[in-house]
């Protein structure tokens, strides 16, 4: 909090002078090698313990990593997670100050089908980050986004933690989807990567996916959530309780606002905090929230810290492609131009953190199927959500079939579904069992992700795991309709 003071305390005429010449602001006894703010010139030294002390006293804050827990951290190849890889391996190593006592492994998910990206130039990339993976000595996986397609559809529930039933049912889950998997889980380093791990069919479905999405935004918003199924899934089967984003400030600043603009306003705690419990038996934590990515790049390069770079979706794209995108420019823009504001908007997620702090307060309530927050649906009058209902129910009645999508895959009678689009059919006569009406799923999402999904030309080529979860939400709510009459409240 004292960030203010630090940012505008130095005098007006410093301003104009940047002391770059002076010592470090620290010791005062070497040159400086880094200035982060106009005023605060670091030595090399100096800003290595401060960097380092940072790491440990987010972690020690939070006191949120038991000793000997299991935490994956999820490596994406770019300097913020990377430079969380170091800070892991340097706070593990014999001669750090206060040793940290967790057990990493490391994740990194092969984005490469999405940017068409070759076999080959994919396997290349992973090589490259297989022998960085390897150096540091933990266990690590390497997991191509396909892989999702094969998710068991419990990844969807969050497990009721007293009774060990649902983990069972989980495990079960699980080893089956194992069975099938070729998944490259290296452990011990040297085992050889399996070059048929990543299916042509699964590749080609995935990019259909991707391709029925009409906007970037949807796009963006999409490749998230399945990134975050994936992520999650390899932390449980592989007995992880806590996942280890690399999410730098100036990200999660650009995330806050997008949220915003996307809807999602009332995931935006979760989505940018310290830590998400969104998903009951694995919780995600962000280390790297107070460094911003200049700080990032500047230790990065002093201590040669290494980082793969991998084209993403919004590789060459402009910045109006998307809201993500331009959110991403404003951003930049910002902290080049105004480099205080952007750790403002940062703050203020912080402060949003407070409003539902209680998890346990949510257990119960019922979840989107696909981001797994609490639904928002049933929020305030004066929400967005209730106005888009609105305006939308306005423009039904002009036009009554206007938020119809093709069916899904599973359904050859095209005629009947055509009529029955308004959301009336629950899986009768017209439906095979690999059905599901968009306006069916959209009752059991949040409204940023009926958003996204309301971009989507159809839902054929969602991935099963996330059609049967919803037939069985579905299922579910529709027999508890049924015999509401006979139950006690
Ligand atoms: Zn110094
Ligand atoms: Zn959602």
């Amino acid at each position: 909090m004292c960030q203010v003071d630090q940012t505008y305390s130095a005098p007006l005429g410093s301003l104009d002078t940047p002391s770059i010449s002076k010592l470090c602001v620290k010791c005062k006894v070497h040159p400086p090698a880094v200035l982060l703010r106009v005023g605060d010139p670091y030595c090399r030294g100096c800003f290595n313990d401060y960097f380092i002390h940072k790491f440990r006293a987010m972690l020690g804050k939070n006191r949120i990593l038991f000793p000997g827990e299991k935490v994956l951290l999820a490596v994406s190849g770019g300097p913020s997670s990377c430079s969380m890889l170091h800070q892991v391996q340097e706070g593990l190593s014999v001669n750090a100050h206060k040793k940290l006592r967790f057990t990493p492994g490391i994740v990194f998910i092969d984005e490469g089908a999405l940017t068409g990206r070759s076999l080959e130039d994919r396997n290349k990339t992973n090589s490259e980050l297989k022998d960085l993976f390897e150096s540091t000595g933990l266990p690590f996986y390497i997991i191509p986004l396909e892989h999702v397609l094969e998710l068991p559809s419990s990844v969807l529930i969050q497990p009721h933690l007293p009774s060990t039933e649902s983990a069972a049912s989980y495990k079960v889950a699980v080893g089956e989807f194992d069975q099938n998997n070729q998944r490259i889980a290296v452990q011990p380093p040297g085992q050889e990567q399996d070059p048929a791990a990543v299916s042509e069919v699964h590749t080609l479905e995935l990019q259909q996916l991707m391709a029925s999405v009409k906007t970037h935004t949807a796009r963006d918003e999409l490749l998230c959530t399945l990134r975050q199924h994936l992520l999650l899934h390899t932390a449980r089967s592989e007995g992880y309780s806590k996942l280890m984003l690399g999410d730098s400030c100036t990200r999660l600043a650009m995330k806050l606002l997008s949220n915003i603009s996307l809807g999602r306003g009332a995931q935006a705690a979760l989505d940018t905090g310290f830590s998400d419990a969104r998903y009951g038996d694995v919780i995600a934590v962000r280390p790297m929230r107070d460094y911003s990515a200049k700080e990032i790049a500047y230790y990065n390069h002093l201590f040669n810290v290494p980082s793969v770079f991998i084209p993403g979706l919004d590789f060459k794209t402009s910045d109006k492609d998307s809201i993500q995108r331009l959110t991403e420019s404003f951003v930049t823009k910002l902290q080049s131009e105004f480099p205080s504001t952007v750790s403002t908007i940062y703050r203020t997620s912080e402060k949003l953190q407070t409003a539902c702090k209680d998890p346990s307060a949510l257990d119960d309530s019922p979840r989107c199927v696909l981001c797994l927050c609490a639904l928002d649906t049933a929020a305030e009058n004066a929400s967005a959500f209730q106005a888009t209902m609105i305006s939308e129910q306005l423009s039904q009645n002009k036009s009554p079939q206007n938020d119809c999508l093709p069916p899904h895959k599973g359904c050859t009678d095209k005629t009947q579904s055509s009529s029955d689009c308004s959301g009336q059919c629950h899986g009768g006569s017209c439906c095979s069992s690999n059905r599901l009406e968009p306006m069916e799923l959209k009752t059991l999402l949040c409204y940023s992700c009926q958003v996204t999904i309301k971009d989507m030309s159809s839902l054929e080529h969602m991935p099963n795991y996330i059609i049967s979860e919803a037939q069985r939400r579905l299922r579910r709510s529709q027999m508890k309709a049924e015999i509401s009459n006979f139950l006690l409240d």
